[in-house]
C-alpha cells in the first residue's frame, strides 16, 4: 500500500541526485554551476552523484568533489546498470525534504532549481519539468518521442507530456511512495506521474550537452520505451488478441471461399501461391504474438527472481547505516566490497 500520511518539512534540506555515466568532462562544470545556486538558498543541501559503472574517470571526479565539499556524496555501481537504476539508487540515499533529480551533462539548467523549490513551497508535491527541444535534437528524436508518449498514454492511461525530463522535484512523502516500487523494469517518468499528488510543471529550454555524447542510442531508446509500456500496461497483449481474432477471421473466410470455388463454381483452385502466402502471413502473425507473450513471461521471470536491481561497490560521504530498504534487503546487503 502506498501511503503519504504526514509530510513534515522541518529542516528543509534539499537533495540533488545526479546519475552519471562517463561524465568525467561534465562533473566539475556542473558542480561549479550548482555552487552558484545552492549556497544562495536559505537551506541545507547535499549533492549525490551516482556513478553508473563508468569506465572513465567519473568516480575519481566524484572523490575530488567530495574532498572539496563534504556535502557532495557519491555512490559507485559495480557495473553499468542503467540510468533509471542509478537515479533510483540516488533517491534511495537522499536525506532531503525535497529531492531534485537532474542529468550530469548540464542539459538540465541548475538555474531552474530556485523555481522548482518555489513551486514546492507553494504546495506542489511534484514539480515536473518539460523541455523545449534543444537545437541539437534531431527531427527523428523529436517525432519518435511524440509518438512514444502518445502510445504510452493510450496503453496506460497515464498522460506524460512529450519532452518530460528526468529533471524534477519530489517532496519527501512522494519519494517515500516512489521508493515502494519493487519492479525491475523501472520507468520513473511513468511512476512519478502514476503516483498522483498535487503537481505542477515548469518549462525549460534544454541546452546542448556540455561534454561527451548521449548514451541513449536508438537501441537503448527502444528498450527504454518498450520497458516503459510493458511495465505499465497489458494492453499490448489485448491488441495481440484482437490481431489474432482478425487474422483467424481472414483465415476462416478464405476456407469458406475455397469451398465456394470448389462446390459452386466447380473450378479447382490452381496454383499454390495464394495458399502459401496466406499461410506464411498467418504464421508470421502467430510468431509475433508468441514473441509478445514470451516477452511478458520473460518479464515475469525477471520479477519473480527478485534479484537486487543494482549493486553498489563503493560509497563516499553517505551513511552506510542507512535504514531504508530496497526489495526488503537492507542497503548494506546490496553493497559489495565494503
Ligand atoms: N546515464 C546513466 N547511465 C546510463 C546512461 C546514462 O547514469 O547507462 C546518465 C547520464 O550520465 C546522464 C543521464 O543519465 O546524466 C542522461 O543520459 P544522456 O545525457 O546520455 O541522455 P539524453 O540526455 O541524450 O537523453
Ligand atoms: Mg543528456
Amino acid at each position: 500500500m502506498i501511503t503519504c500520511i504526514s509530510c513534515p518539512k522541518q529542516n528543509h534540506k534539499i537533495s540533488i541526485v545526479i546519475p552519471a555515466y562517463n561524465e568525467d568532462g561534465n562533473l566539475r562544470e556542473l558542480y561549479s554551476e550548482l555552487m552558484k545556486i545552492l549556497p544562495k538558498l536559505d537551506k541545507s543541501w547535499e549533492i549525490i552523484f551516482v556513478d553508473d559503472g563508468s569506465p572513465d574517470k567519473t568516480w575519481e571526479e566524484i572523490l575530488l568533489l567530495n574532498q572539496k565539499n563534504k556535502a557532495v556524496k557519491g555512490i559507485r555501481f559495480s557495473r553499468n546498470f542503467g540510468h533509471q537504476y542509478a537515479l533510483f539508487a540516488g533517491l534511495l540515499h537522499a536525506d532531503g525534504e525535497a529531492i531534485i533529480s537532474m542529468d550530469a551533462d548540464l542539459q538540465h539548467p541548475p538555474q531552474l532549481i530556485p523555481e522548482l523549490i518555489e513551486k514546492w513551497e507553494n504546495g506542489s508535491k511534484i514539480v515536473h519539468t518539460i523541455r523545449s527541444d534543444p537545437e541539437d535534437f534531431s527531427f527523428f528524436k523529436k517525432i519518435t518521442s511524440k509518438i512514444f508518449y502518445k502510445i504510452f498514454s493510450f496503453c496506460t492511461g497515464v498522460n506524460i507530456n512529450a519532452g518530460t525530463a528526468d529533471f524534477r522535484l519530489l517532496d519527501r512523502c512522494v519519494l517515500d511512495s516512489v521508493l515502494q516500487f519493487r519492479e525491475n523494469g523501472l520507468f520513473l517518468r511513468g511512476i512519478t506521474k502514476w503516483v498522483g499528488y498535487p503537481s505542477s510543471s515548469v518549462m525549460f529550454q534544454s541546452s546542448k550537452r556540455y561534454s561527451g555524447t548521449t548514451h541513449y542510442t536508438l537501441k537503448k531508446m527502444i528498450q527504454f520505451g518498450w520497458h516503459g509500456i510493458t511495465s505499465f500496461s497489458i494492453i499490448p497483449l489485448r491488441i495481440a488478441i484482437i490481431i489474432g481474432l482478425l487474422t483467424s477471421g481472414i483465415a476462416f473466410s478464405s476456407i469458406v471461399y475455397v469451398f465456394y470455388v470448389k462446390l459452386v463454381t466447380g473450378n479447382v483452385v490452381s496454383g499454390w501461391a495464394s495458399t502459401v502466402s496466406i499461410l506464411s502471413l498467418l504464421m508470421g502473425i502467430m510468431f509475433v504474438l508468441l514473441g509478445l507473450i514470451g516477452e511478458y513471461i520473460g518479464r515475469i521471470l525477471i520479477e519473480v527472481k527478485q534479484r537486487p536491481r543494482f549493486l553498489i561497490s563503493e560509497q563516499v560521504g553517505n551513511k552506510t547505516d542507512h535504514k531504508r530498504v530496497d526489495k526488503g534487503i537492507s542497503l548494506q546487503e546490496t553493497e559489495i566490497g565494503q
